[in-house]
């Protein structure tokens, strides 16, 4: 029987948290650009599902109700990638509710550090492009942007954002067994996402690969829009290595980043266990 191949991309993100097409938005756009399977995966927060999930009904699309979890594992940020999360479960929201008491109050002294540096206002300002959802650092970078102190939003992670800049702050994040353990207890598969940008050494890699399997960890991002043809067939290593499942995300967060396309991905090495092999 000849199967038809299906276009999967389970890491987007939504106005719900820093993306800039709201989730029927970020829905019509998957069907335009022939996505079969669309995870939202916003993060720390599952705000913007059910308006996904809504849309995606009206349309030939399956919709995955996912997040991206912000976790920290020996003082290195890492995100998680939950996929088939139930957005009802309790553990789960008052995880991510702890998150974005967090999220809140680094906003504030973000704000804080750049009135310091002479830009007054930037916490109120990120507050309102960000609307009601989950405040984070590409807020800040629009802000900068719209008061002209920067041209674009790299340049505003660039001098302002990022670690050893003025108005940096670390982040108060999950744990990363607490990130695990709320994906899997809600019912989702836990994905370590674009594990090639961590920028870690192979041997530290394997030791949170193998921390990540026996805290009951199914898969990692083998295919992203952030890695490149290298780090693709490296990360693919890694999974037949520890026998993890392969996933693939483009981690748009809207039609402006013009490198990650939606539902534009190369496909998984064949040899690999897919990640939606359990979804049949
Ligand atoms: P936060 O969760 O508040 O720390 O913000 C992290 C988000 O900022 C990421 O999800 C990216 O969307 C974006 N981001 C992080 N680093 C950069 C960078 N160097 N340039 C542009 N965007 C970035
Ligand atoms: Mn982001
Ligand atoms: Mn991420
Ligand atoms: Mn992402």
């Amino acid at each position: 029987m000849a199967t038809i191949s299906v276009n999967y991309d389970l890491h987007t993100h939504s106005t719900a948290s820093d993306g800039t097409l709201k989730p029927s938005q970020l829905v019509e756009l998957a069907v335009a650009s022939r996505v079969g399977v669309l995870a939202l995966t916003d993060h720390d927060t599952i705000a913007g599902v059910t308006e996904a999930m809504r849309s995606a009904n009206s349309f030939d699309i399956k919709l995955i109700p996912g997040v991206e979890i912000s976790a920290t594992w020996e003082r290195q940020v890492v995100h998680l990638v939950g996929l088939g999360v139930n957005i009802a479960d309790s553990q789960l929201l008052m995880g991510l509710q702890g998150i974005a008491t967090n999220r809140e109050a680094r906003a504030k002294r973000i704000g804080e550090k750049l009135a310091a540096c002479g830009i007054e206002g930037a916490y109120a300002g990120a507050r309102e492009i960000a609307g009601g959802s989950a405040i984070a650092r590409p807020h800040f970078a629009r802000y900068l942007v719209q008061q002209r102190v920067v041209a674009d939003t790299q340049t505003a992670f660039k001098r302002f954002l990022v670690r050893n800049r003025p108005a940096y702050v670390a982040g108060c994040w999950a744990s990363f067994a607490q990130g695990v353990e709320w994906i899997v207890a809600s019912g989702g598969q836990a994905v370590v996402a674009h594990p090639a940008r961590y920028r870690m050494t192979r041997s530290k890699l394997r030791r949170m690969l193998a921390e990540f399997k026996s805290l009951g960890g199914s898969a990692i991002e083998v295919v992203s829009g952030t890695h490149s043809r290298d780090e693709t067939q490296a990360m693919a290593r890694y999974a037949r290595e520890f026998d993890l499942a392969a996933s693939a995300g483009s981690d748009f967060h809207g039609p402006e980043r013009s490198w990650s396309k939606l539902g534009g991905l190369p496909p998984l090495p064949a040899d690999l266990r897919p990640v939606w092999d359990e979804w049949r």
